[in-house]
């Protein structure tokens, strides 16, 4: 192997964490040679696409330990990376690279123009005026290491690349489309790493029942859902009804808290949905009675409307064999209460997740291999981890990006601090 006089970092992945890591190290320290290898054919696709394209690249909340908390896996590890670089100051950051951003009401992060690419633009703006290389239409095949630094085995290129350092932010393997295919699981076992369980996560479910594509779009605002499972997870917000069940910020939490339950089509998971987490089922009834002390001759249907939409009325009205016809004065005190018990505690069956549309991949490299307060591997010195690779995963509100940028960034100055001393 040459020896190189010089500190070369090779970073295996233009995302979001690979992107940060270079724009941190060369931004603390102008003595690396810096070297993006990045297998598509451009830089950043997932972060190009994230959020419907307008990308929500981070939170707008500030309490480090609330948004820590938004982490079913990975928070506590993220810790040194999150004050670091918390969500602030990766708001000045990318404000003081020419993007302005937004806090929207939910305090999601956007960029002003509501575009993707302007975040992408960042960095093509910072590695082309500085001596950063990117590789693009690369892929790193093999990694070796040596014992001062890598071998990179690159696809088509006849001599293998030696590097001192090496960071891997190949990210997980949602969305392969974009690249994240999981590649850097292999090239971190191959170099000592061991990694925990993976599955998707931040996914929609089908269900068994088929009445929710009669209310395909309709959507909830404020809902409690609950998986009725030993571990017992819940999550709140809003839901959508799907053609093939649920989704939405509430579903997207809950299939993330239950990544790793098992269920199919033969073995279900049972969940309930709370439809008015704030009402208990006494009131609603009350409201409904109500209602029809004022509206006897009303059909039940449109009584039921003063809750929730009329499409959803026949369902229910279905589901409890109730009769839609039914003058309201009709129906009995009975009949309410198992309506409104019925709208506080939907009964469905998971049987899949969306299939191929998670977001993000819960697993990973095992933290307890990696240093918390630089990213570097305790198992392979010289290899930095950063961004999904790693077994961190959180929900949806800008905290997936949030992690890559700031383990990205710790990655990045750690290598800047030892090249300083
Ligand atoms: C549709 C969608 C929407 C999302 N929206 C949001 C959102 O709005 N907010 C949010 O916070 N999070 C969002 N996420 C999650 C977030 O985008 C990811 O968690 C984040 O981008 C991960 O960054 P990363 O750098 O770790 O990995 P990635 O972005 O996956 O980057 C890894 C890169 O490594 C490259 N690579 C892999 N293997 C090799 C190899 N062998 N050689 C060379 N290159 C390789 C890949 O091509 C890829 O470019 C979304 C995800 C998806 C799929």
């Amino acid at each position: 192997m040459t020896r190189v006089n010089h500190t070369k970092v090779a970073i295996i992945g233009g995302g979001a964490a690979g992107l940060m890591a270079a724009a941190a190290l060369h931004e603390t320290s102008h003595q690396p040679k810096i070297i993006i290898i990045e297998k598509n054919d451009s830089l950043g696709k997932k972060v190009i696409i994230s959020g419907g394209g307008r990308c929500n690249l981070t939170t707008g909340l500030q309490n480090i330990k609330i948004i820590l908390d938004k982490y079913p896996r990975g928070g506590k590890f993220l810790s040194s990376a999150m004050r670091q670089f918390p969500p602030v100051e990766v708001f000045k950051w990318f404000e003081a690279h020419g993007v302005p951003l937004k806090i929207e009401t939910d305090q999601r992060v956007f960029p002003q123009s509501n575009n993707g690419h302007d975040v992408v633009q960042i960095f093509k703006k910072i590695f082309q005026n500085s001596s950063i290389q990117t590789l693009i239409k690369t892929k790193l095949i093999n990694v070796k290491k040596h014992s001062s630094g890598f071998e990179l085995i690159l696809a088509g290129k006849a001599e293998p690349l030696i590097v001192n350092k090496l960071v891997l932010t190949t990210g997980g393997q949602a969305y392969r489309q974009t690249g994240s295919t999981g590649d850097g699981y292999a090239f971190a076992v191959s170099l000592g790493h061991s990694l925990t369980k993976l599955a998707p996560s931040l996914s929609a479910l089908a269900t068994k029942e088929s009445w929710p594509k009669n209310i395909a779009g309709l959507s909830f605002a404020n809902t409690k859902l609950a998986v009725k499972s030993k571990t017992a997870p819940t999550a709140n917000g809003p839901i959508l009804f799907t053609h093939q069940g649920i989704s939405g910020p509430a579903v997207f939490a809950l299939s993330s808290l239950m990544a790793y339950e098992k269920f199919s089509p033969e073995k279900p998971l049972s969940i309930v949905i709370d439809l008015f987490p704030d009402e208990s089922a006494n009131n609603l009834c009350d409201s409904l009675k109500k209602n029809i002390i004022v509206n006897l001759k009303k059909d039940w249907l449109n009584i039921l409307s003063i809750l929730i939409p009329r499409s959803f009325a026949q369902i229910i009205n279905q589901e409890l064999s109730l009769t839609g016809s039914k003058h309201a004065g009709e129906m009995g005190k009975k009949d309410l209460m198992k309506t409104a018990a019925w709208l506080k505690n939907i009964p469905l069956n998971i049987v899949a997740r969306g299939g191929g549309d998670e977001f993000v991949t819960a697993g990973g490299i095992n933290l307890k291999e990696v240093n918390p307060a630089t990213m570097e591997s305790k198992i392979c010195p010289g290899l930095y981890l950063a961004g999904e690779i790693l077994d961190i995963d959180g929900f949806t509100g800008g905290f997936n990006l949030q992690s890559a940028w700031a383990t990205g960034h710790l990655a990045g100055i750690s290598i800047a601090k030892i090249n300083q001393s």
